[in-house]
């Protein structure tokens, strides 16, 4: 790769440029005909567990935004958990292994109450800063942390960050994971190319259009404010399920306990949940059910 220090990217010769865009790749889209109990569309629903990382993560050590992060388990997740318990809703947590072994009784309790747990990185770290062995030991390390902690071994991995190194989809595969939700080349579930060929692992894309923490992140020494008003979010997010709906695909959301968990903002959670049950044949999944679906029953 030292060839990429010595030349600018507009004197690359075309072998260069094809190997990076193809080292991963999105290959057939997966979408189902029906989904579940012969639904027209599928919502999966996300919360990245983030908590205290959010700050271990850079090596901060700020005891305010540490407390920020602890707020997100004492209040965001059991807030979370009351709003999809009423509307009888199964959900993916993407759990960080430092914060799953801060707060071990919530992974507890998030199984107990029907949802997934997926990796979610040790710390929080960027897969693309590290050098490959760390990363995959972290990986492993990770999932096994997550299965003592939770007691069900975990089949999916959202990268932190959703930073994807170019041995991410590598390890995934070897590990045997079933799927990776962290890319966004399409609105359907789709198969992974590695390198050209299909590595067996199935993506269920994300999008920052679809991430609450786009409208809403702040940072007190950094000009980072939110910009979007709760109820414009709402409306986003209801824009973006109506499309799905009426497509007939899969409508996805990333959201985190630290960010939705508010007062201010949980109702657009419990309002979403609302107008998607307010249609007929909405099937609710989590993420590794929606995989399971679309890669049995793609089209
Ligand atoms: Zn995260």
């Amino acid at each position: 790769m030292s060839e990429d220090k010595a030349l600018e990217p507009w004197q690359w010769a075309d072998q260069q440029w094809q190997k990076l865009v193809n080292r991963v790749r999105a290959g057939r889209a997966l979408r189902p005909a029906r989904w579940k109990d012969n639904a027209r569309c599928a919502v999966a629903l996300s919360f990245d567990s983030d908590h205290e990382t959010n700050e271990l993560r850079d090596g901060g050590k700020s005891i305010g935004r540490l407390g920020w992060g602890q707020f997100g388990s004492r209040v965001g997740v059991p807030r979370i958990l009351k709003v999809l318990e009423r509307h009888d809703v199964r959900a993916s947590f993407y759990v960080p292994a430092v914060s799953a072994l801060l707060h071990p009784d919530e992974q507890r309790r998030v199984v107990a109450d029907g949802h997934e747990i997926g990796i979610h990185g040790w710390i929080h770290e960027l897969n693309s800063a590290l050098p490959r062995d760390a990363e995959r030991e972290l990986m492993m390390r990770s999932a096994d942390t997550l299965e003592r902690i939770a007691g069900v071994r975990p089949v999916g991995l959202r990268t932190p960050s959703w930073d994807f190194s170019p041995h991410t989809l590598a390890i995934e595969r070897e590990m045997g994971l079933i799927y990776d939700s962290s890319l966004m080349a399409d609105e359907d579930c789709y198969e992974l190319l590695l390198d050209g060929e299909p590595a067996g692992v199935i993506e269920l894309p994300v999008e920052w259009v679809r991430d609450d923490a786009v409208y809403f992140m702040m940072h007190r020494f950094q000009s980072l404010r939110p910009y979007t008003p709760p109820a414009d979010v709402l409306d986003v997010f209801r824009r973006e399920f109506d499309a799905a709906y009426e497509a007939g695909g899969l409508f996805q959301l990333t959201m985190h306990p630290h960010v939705i968990g508010y007062r201010s903002r949980i109702w657009i959670l419990e309002e979403i949940i609302r107008h998607a049950r307010s249609k007929p044949d909405v099937w609710f999944g989590t993420h590794a059910e929606v995989v399971d679906w679309a890669k049995r029953h793609a089209a």
